[in-house]
């Protein structure tokens, strides 16, 4: 609308066609009539569907995973459906109860799902020059879809009540130390852990990636630590291996990371589907 038509429109009452949902108004509840002709508040129809798009905008779904589901993901080897079958009896750990007096139960797993390296990028990096292009070929463990199921997941996860976050390990440490930097007493940093530590599910795509320092390894503790105290759980992915992990993000952080997974945490390589064009 542009700005004139809304000027004239000021003085009224905004129309019907202005509200996103015009039975309600976009308040939610709807005054309905029981058998006695009482009136009583009820939510709208359009409250889950409302809600719904609030978490998805909430989760920080990276936009080259938007349309990442499970069904387009591709289980074209042993590896891919294994980590296909295990994000799935993953998933099934998760419940919503939903009581007839309107309250819900939130059932979430106490466990870790990880998907990580056989051999970690740290490693290969300090190999020999010479050695280092075939090791690379052989321990391939970019492109095969981790971040792919991981998305499908916390969408599946949304769509099913949760409060999911995403985070992409390099750009959420620097906001983190960035934060912790601040003149603010501590305001913004305190805001981001918050929301790392609180939510049902916490997506970690990339952990330890970024460049190591100690100010990093003490957040990485904290947040982890936290979130293991709280029995919520974290799905994160790497390019690092077990012991390569406890390098970039610290030991404690580490052992308590991959500790928390039970049979939850797959040690993935192969092809490059990426470079496959798939
Ligand atoms: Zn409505």
């Amino acid at each position: 609308m542009n700005k004139s038509s809304e000027k004239l429109k000021q003085p009224e009452k905004p129309g019907a066609d202005e509200y996103e949902c015009p039975i309600c108004k976009d308040t939610e509840l709807v005054l309905k009539r029981d058998e006695w002709g009482y009136e009583f508040a009820s939510f709208c129809e359009c409250r889950e569907r409302k809600a719904w798009k609030r978490r998805f905008k909430q989760a920080l779904i990276p936009d080259e995973f938007i349309h990442a589901n499970f069904e387009n993901f591709k289980r074209s080897t042993q590896y891919q459906q294994d980590m296909y079958d295990a994000t799935i009896s993953y998933l099934n750990e998760f419940a919503v109860i939903k009581h007839d007096n309107g309250t819900t139960k939130k059932i979430l797993s106490d466990k870790n799902l990880g998907f990580i390296a056989v051999v970690g990028e740290q490693r290969l990096r300090e190999l020999p020059a010479g050695e280092r292009a075939e090791a690379k070929r052989q321990h391939n463990n970019f492109g095969v879809g981790k971040t792919h199921l991981q998305i499908a997941l916390a969408k599946r996860l949304i769509k099913d009540g949760f409060n999911v976050l995403v985070v992409s390990d390099v750009t959420f440490m620097d906001e983190l130390i960035q934060a912790k930097m601040m003149n603010d007493e501590g305001e913004t940093l305190n805001r981001l852990l918050h929301s790392a530590i609180h939510a049902d599910v916490l997506v970690w795509d990339d952990i330890g990636k970024a460049k190591w320092s100690e100010a990093k390894e003490a957040l990485y503790y904290k947040i982890i630590n936290e979130r293991y105290r709280k029995q919520k759980p974290i799905v994160f992915n790497s390019n690092e291996d077990r012991g390569t992990l406890s390098e970039k993000i610290g030991y404690a952080a580490a052992s308590r990371l991959l500790g928390q997974c039970g049979p939850y945490l797959l040690e993935v390589e192969g092809e490059d589907f990426r470079l496959k064009g798939a």
